[in-house]
């Protein structure tokens, strides 16, 4: 442990510190100190701030004050009392202050503030009497003993507010703003009593013990339950402490030209210019959000205090060139004097975080650059999928992970053959599943969502759903699903097939009210958020795509190409299955290639929906990766049709045998880790020549009736070493010289997704055109983690004890996988200067990962087109810090 030196210093007068100061002095005492400097320190009341490394000191030593700290505050104390010329604690006229907590990251309502501390028996008479405002000095003295109450020594909320009703009944009133001065002594009285009650002692009446027991609160506050809480769901470490602000107090509560609020410096829901907020007039901050009063639209204020709402009005536009962001605010009026507390970047929706952005540059306030920094990429997933509508009620059923977002509501079905015939009869289904596989793929498409109660983030669910822009809500694990009765129990409800679900994959909700949908479209902001992001990033965006479908929607969003094309996916639909499983099933090598020449029309066929969409952009298609087994049947399944076969005597025996022996070969313990991949390519030549030879005709035939032949990209999956991909490559280029097509533009490459790859990166670049990092698969590889698994294990207590902060599928484990993918594009471009390199994992949709491929130098990203706009504005912020 270290030993922080004494030396150290721990408090700061606002007059002393800034912006960037915000790891020592928390966000709200940077910021004060920051208005303090820009605003005059007319604007802001004075005072100091202990700082976070002051916490930290108390926390390490159990819960004691540093030393030293003491006497800083004392000294600081003493400078705040010749500034104002009043004094803590003095019987005629005294000095009240605030102490309020502020950490480096706001935590809304997390941490604790006292407000009117100095007030006692005797200055609360000197009070009245300075200001000749008897009941304001009352309502400020009831008001502090109340909080510090609460904050200080725990006396429960409930008790207080018990006290306030039970004082308002008896005065016969219904407002506490008319409440009369004995009202308020009587009140007073109330919370002393309830204060000795609950801790034995007397209300302290010596403002500097009420002042140290107020620092030790805040500091305190940091490691209480609702604190300790937010901060593991929002990621905030432990470490950092809180830092405690000091300050002059000024005064809502001096009557009706007084009042206290919070505004923001546009509308944040909107965005739109007009700035929003809340406001109460003869009333302290503490009304404002507490909800004792309902607090009247700032644009009221207007009318009542003209002169304090134009300069209000004036700070928003200020504050927010100053900060070059939009701002959320708190301010008091002090008869007619307006007084600016806080200031922070507004926390907004995707909606209004694209109109500031937009308005901001229009308006000469920010630079595209900085008008795109202020946007949570990540966030505008939101605008681009139907959502429930944000008023909307309804009761949550069950809560499962947030597994692709938007909102979907249909009827129930729970195979994916009822949800494709559902779809053939206009009817709106929800695809709710236990989990799902490979099979039930036509059923996402047919489907409006989809349901599963395993499962997490990257489930295979989840990432099929989110690939083709399906709303899931995966992992509801209180949902007992039973597939054979048809039925979804939950907490006591039962459901069955038919009946109306509605789900919303941004937040994992699902319920059965009819709740009203809103629909998304890219409006002209976010289109020109978009070009503007395209001017500026260097990283390519691709997009991952199997079906035109996909494709189109993708070019639609910007999408430069496809990254990733997933052939199996070809190979699932109904009329191909018959022909894919008999290839499976051949015993020779010929009676498989005559399946294959079967199926090689159809293929031709996708290929050419998507190249004619593509129109010339370049097409990365890997060739077949899934184990074989997984396009037949499972074993159960056989084995019962091969039972009931045999009792009933029926015909098909012996190919229901030949095709269980068939699954029973097949069927590996680990099909992640076994014969996929190139390993099919180099065991079954054949079919990856049969796809090629699809690939190259397709192109042809566009070409032709285009104009517009694809760059085409053949990969090989699953590469470890650089042999077989020499020996695919030889494949590839002997059916080109075969099918005689020279003009074509056409390379080849591999994934990268085994470590053994990344080692011998330069190796394999030798006989690759290009590599595209497979994150999914190098992660489970690299970790050793099953991605259809984890999320429903133990990811969670990994998150929860802080061995990891996310789960590694989501966001790229930088020192570890991330890694493994630097060392790759290093030793490969070494080996080859012009390698082309891209990533088409999940992460590619991912902001923090785009980041970081940018930074390895990577020449494009690949995601669903769902994620498209996400990644082009993600990559612009990337080259922007850059
Ligand atoms: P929170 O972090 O919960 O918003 P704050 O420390 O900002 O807590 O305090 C809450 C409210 O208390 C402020 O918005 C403001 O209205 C009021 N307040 C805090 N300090 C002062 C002060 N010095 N003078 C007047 N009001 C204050
Ligand atoms: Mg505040
Ligand atoms: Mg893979």
């Amino acid at each position: 442990m270290t030993e922080v030196a004494s030396d150290t210093k721990y408090v700061y007068d606002f007059s002393e510190g800034s912006r960037d100061m915000r790891d020592l002095l928390g966000g709200k005492g940077a910021n004060v100190a920051e208005m303090t400097r820009i605003l005059g320190a007319e604007r802001v009341p004075a005072g100091f701030t202990i700082t976070t490394e002051a916490c930290v000191a108390y926390m390490k030593a159990g819960q004691k004050e540093p030393e030293g700290l003491d006497r800083e505050v004392a000294e600081a104390l003493g400078r705040l009392e010749e500034h104002t010329g009043k004094r803590l604690g003095d019987s005629g006229d005294p000095l009240l202050v605030s102490v309020r907590s502020g950490a480096r990251e706001s935590m809304p309502g997390m941490l604790d503030t006292v407000l009117n501390l100095g007030l006692n028996d005797e200055s609360v008479e000197g009070l009245a009497s300075k200001t000749g405002n008897e009941r304001f000095a009352w309502d400020s003295y009831r008001r502090f003993v109340q909080m510090f109450g609460n904050v200080c020594r725990g006396v429960p909320g409930d008790q207080i507010e018990d006290a306030i009703k039970a004082q308002k009944k008896e005065a016969g009133v219904k407002d506490d703003t008319e409440l009369s001065v004995d009202d308020l002594k009587a009140l007073t009285g109330r919370f002393k009593d309830i204060y000795q009650d609950k801790t034995g002692e007397e209300f302290p009446q010596d403002p500097q013990e009420q002042l140290s027991q107020a620092i030790r609160a805040v500091f305190d506050s940091w490691t209480g339950p609702r604190a300790v809480e937010y901060r593991r769901i929002n990621r905030i470490p432990d470490e950092w402490g809180t830092a405690v602000n000091v300050q002059q107090m000024v005064f809502g509560n001096k009557g009706d030209s007084s009042c206290s609020g919070v505004a923001f410096s546009r509308d944040e829901v909107t965005g739109e210019p007009e700035p929003s907020g809340d406001f109460l007039i003869n009333a302290q901050g503490e009304d404002v959000v507490s909800g004792v009063r309902t607090p009247k639209d700032i644009s009221e204020m207007r009318d009542v205090m003209p002169e304090a709402h134009g300069e209000l009005m004036k700070i928003l536009r200020e504050l927010e060139s100053h900060y070059k962001d939009m701002q959320d605010t708190e301010f008091t009026v002090e008869e007619g004097r307006l007084y600016m507390l806080q200031t922070r970047d507004a926390k907004r929706p995707a909606q209004a975080a694209v109109r500031f952005a937009v308005d901001a540059v229009d308006e000469g306030l920010l630079t595209k650059e900085e008008a795109i920094t202020t946007i949570d990429a990540g966030s505008l997933d939101a605008l681009l999928h139907p959502t429930f509508a944000h008023d909307a009620q309804y009761e949550c059923l069950a809560k499962g992970v947030a597994a692709s977002p938007g909102a979907a509501k249909g009827e129930i079905v729970f195979t994916a053959d009822d949800a494709v015939a559902a779809k053939d009869q206009g009817r709106d289904v929800i695809l709710v599943r236990p989990f799902t596989e490979a099979d039930d793929v036509a059923g996402f498409f047919a489907a409006k969502g989809v349901l599963t109660s395993e499962g997490g983030k990257a489930s295979h669910a989840a990432l099929v759903a989110r690939g083709m822009g399906r709303p899931a809500v995966a992992g509801a694990s209180d949902l007992e699903i039973d597939l054979s009765a048809k039925t979804v129990s939950v907490n006591g409800t039962t459901l069955k097939e038919g009946d109306l679900i509605a789900i919303d994959g941004s937040i994992g909700v699902v319920t059965q009210d009819d709740v009203e949908l809103v629909e998304p479209d890219i409006n002209e902001n976010f289109e020109r958020v978009l070009e503007w992001s395209d001017e500026i990033r260097r990283l390519g965006v691709r997009t991952n795509a199997d079906t035109p479908e996909d494709a189109k929607r993708a070019r639609a969003y910007g999408a430069e190409g496809i990254g990733l094309c997933r052939t199996e996916h070809m190979f699932m639909a109904q009329d191909r299955q018959p022909k894919m499983r008999e290839m499976i099933m051949a015993e020779s090598e010929e009676d498989r290639r005559k399946a294959l020449a079967e199926l090689l029309p159809h293929q031709q066929e996708d290929f050419e929906g998507l190249f004619e969409e593509m129109a010339g952009l370049p097409v990365t298609i890997r060739l077949l990766d899934p184990p074989l087994h997984e396009f037949l049947p499972g074993v159960e399944e056989v084995a019962q049709d091969v039972e009931r076969a045999r009792i009933e005597r029926t015909e098909d025996l012996e190919e229901l045998e030949r095709t269980l022996d068939r699954v029973h070969h097949l069927a590996e313990t680990n099909p992640m880790l076994g014969t996929r991949g190139v390993r099919l390519g180099i065991l079954h030549p054949e079919i990856y020549e049969m796809q090629v030879e699809a690939i190259v005709r397709a192109a042809r035939t566009v070409g032709e009736r285009t104009g517009k032949p694809p760059k085409i990209e053949i990969m090989i999956p699953l590469v470890a070493y650089e042999r077989e991909l020499a020996l695919m490559r030889e494949m590839v280029e002997s059916v080109c010289a075969q099918e005689g097509d020279e003009s074509l533009e056409l390379t080849v490459g591999t994934m990268i997704e085994l470590p053994r790859a990344c080692f011998v990166a330069d190796r394999i670049a030798e006989v690759a055109d290009f590599f595209s990092f497979g994150t999914n698969d190098l992660t489970q590889t690299a970790l050793g983690f099953s991605r259809d698994d984890v999320e429903g294990s133990f990811l969670p207590r990994y998150i929860e004890t802080k061995v990891v902060d996310r789960s590694p599928f989501e966001t790229i484990d930088q020192p570890g996988v991330g890694w493994l993918v630097r060392l790759a594009a290093w030793v490969g471009r070494e080996a080859k200067p012009d390698l082309q390199l891209g990533i088409c994992g999940e992460h590619g949709g991912d902001p923090e990962s785009i980041a970081f491929f940018a930074l390895a130098g990577l020449d494009y990203v690949s995601c669903s087109p769902f994620r498209v706009p996400i990644a082009r504005v993600a990559a612009a912020q990337a080259a922007i810090d850059s």
